[in-house]
């Protein structure tokens, strides 16, 4: 057809990648001390993109005390001056946005339609918002207001934080961690994940443009060995971790009995409940976009479909329609909904994990979609006939796969979708405001969607009950992570 909208795959030439990169340290790159580095591949393709230090113990001595020499005169900015530089980056995040995304799309997996137009518009949407704050914070009431001539709260920050991310969202879960701490007037030092460590080094590479101090942020790549080091560092100050719920509580324990502060965005298993006065189409949107986006590799995912079952028929049906008209392949493509597993281990969890809801008698359908020969693939998948006391029902898989489950009644909804360890987040469908609201207060879920879902904003705060962590990012909230009032 003429008018058929058929763009060219997003060019790979925008970035600039380049064979090796070093630790970002005091405000230079540099090689890790003992010599070791790591490979970082392209899960579509399996093509080495390039070769990344791997940080020692040395180096994250180094790293720390850069940040503690910085920290002194950093915190002591006024606020303005602070919001003045996380302004600058979030401009230069802006201008280097179709970089980045390329960038993110080649190390990750992820479709260049949701690095496009989710995760980089919200990585600098949440430098904007915190250097909204950092002149704000002795007068934004966090603490007692001034009375009876006392003196008013009196925030400050609390010194050097270590900061631990996931692969899933590199970028953005680096922005949830250093614009707030930044602004603040904390310093950083920050490890991404092992399988995408590209996105934090270019993102050093801004600071550098933004002329940030040297020391403020620090970027060592490594593995979970890296990690471990610098969460057990003495001279770190508060530990922000995101990541599995079994390292999150290896990591409690080490933190446990310093004088560190802690927060924890863990796993989860979301609940995407549909009533039967929903609208159907729009409650199949939500539930594509809360299990498929992000190849479902995403710690909020609605990964646990609740559906009244009085229209489980009729949504079944049109979900079924809705994903064999989802194009998964190329994550350059512009017109791909569905990208790659992030890596072999994750794709081996997936895959492991799908087989048991076979085996343990769960009806298993994917649309028919052809997978790409190289990379680590895995079809939208959906399982019916599924009980809560199946595998698939309780465990986080982290991938493109839904688990049915119905309900007659809203009390057997929320017993249903609190029927488990975690607490991150739920789904409701409803044309009921009541309903809304009722159903909002009884979910144990940091955040409740109505008629939408994975829906984000910087002034939000975001963040889980039970072993889904503790603390939120995100909003005024997230401040609070980062002070001492
Ligand atoms: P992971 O816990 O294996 O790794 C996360 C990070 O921790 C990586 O950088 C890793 O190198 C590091 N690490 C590993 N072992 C460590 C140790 N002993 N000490 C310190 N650091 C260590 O998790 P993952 O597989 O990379 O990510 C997936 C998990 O993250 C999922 O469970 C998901 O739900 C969760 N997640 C949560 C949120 C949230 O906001 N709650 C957001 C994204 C992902």
């Amino acid at each position: 057809p003429l008018f058929e909208y058929a763009p060219a795959p997003e060019s790979r030439a925008v970035v600039d990648i380049a064979p090796s990169y070093g630790l970002f340290v005091d405000g230079e790159f540099r090689e890790a001390a003992g010599g070791r580095v790591l490979k970082t591949v392209s899960p579509a393709t399996e093509e080495v993109l390039s070769e990344v230090a791997h940080a020692g113990d040395e180096d994250v001595d180094a790293a720390v005390a850069a940040a503690r020499r910085a920290f002194g005169p950093w915190s002591a900015l006024p606020g303005a001056e602070r919001a003045k530089y996380l302004f600058r980056i979030a401009r230069i995040v802006q201008e280097r946005s179709r970089e980045l995304a390329v960038l993110e799309t080649l190390d990750n997996g992820k479709p260049i339609r949701e690095t496009r137009d989710a995760d980089l518009p919200l990585v600098a949407a949440h430098f904007f918002y915190y250097a909204g704050w950092a002149d704000k914070l002795a007068h934004a009431a966090l603490g007692r207001s001034p009375h009876n001539g006392t003196s008013g709260p009196d925030p400050r920050p609390l010194g050097v934080a270590a900061q631990v991310i996931p692969w899933n969202f590199p970028l953005l879960m680096l922005a949830w961690k250093i614009a707030p701490a930044l602004a603040c007037g904390n310093t950083v030092v920050l490890k991404p994940a092992e399988t995408t460590p590209l996105s934090a080094l270019f993102f050093a590479d801004v600071c550098r443009q933004a002329g940030l101090p040297p020391g403020v942020v620090n970027i060592l790549t490594g593995d979970g060995s890296t990690g471990a080091a610098l969460v057990a560092h003495e001279g770190v100050d508060k530990v922000a971790f995101t990541g599995s719920t079994a390292v999150g509580k290896q990591i409690a324990r080490t933190v446990a009995g310093t004088r560190k502060k802690l927060t924890l965005e863990l796993g989860g298993k979301g609940a995407n409940i549909v009533f039967d006065d929903a609208p159907i189409d729009q409650a199949v949107e939500g539930i594509v976009n809360g299990i498929y986006f992000n190849q479902g590799q995403v710690c909020c995912a609605g990964s646990r479909l609740l559906v009244q079952e009085s229209v489980q028929d009729e949504l079944l049906d049109a979900l079924r329609r809705r994903l064999a008209t989802l194009r998964v392949g190329d994550p350059l493509d512009k017109n791909t909904d569905v990208g790659a597993i992030n890596s072999a281990e994750q794709l081996a969890r997936i895959t492991e994990l799908a087989d048991s809801g076979e085996a343990e008698g769960a009806e298993r359908w994917s649309p028919a979609c052809e997978l790409p020969e190289r990379g680590y693939w895995f079809a939208p998948t959906v399982f019916t006939n599924v009980t809560q006391a199946h595998r698939i029902a309780r465990e986080e898989i982290f991938g493109p796969v839904l688990s049915v489950l119905t309900f007659r009644t809203p009390d057997e909804a929320v017993a249903k979708a609190n029927n488990t360890p975690y607490g991150l987040s739920a789904g409701v469908w409803t044309e009921k405001g009541s309903r809304i609201l009722a159903m909002a207060d009884r979910l144990r879920a940091g955040v409740v969607w109505a008629n939408t879902f994975n829906k984000f904003d910087p002034a939000s705060p975001f963040g889980g009950y039970r072993e889904s962590g503790f603390g939120r990012e995100g909003g005024r909230h997230g401040l609070e992570a980062y002070l001492d009032v």
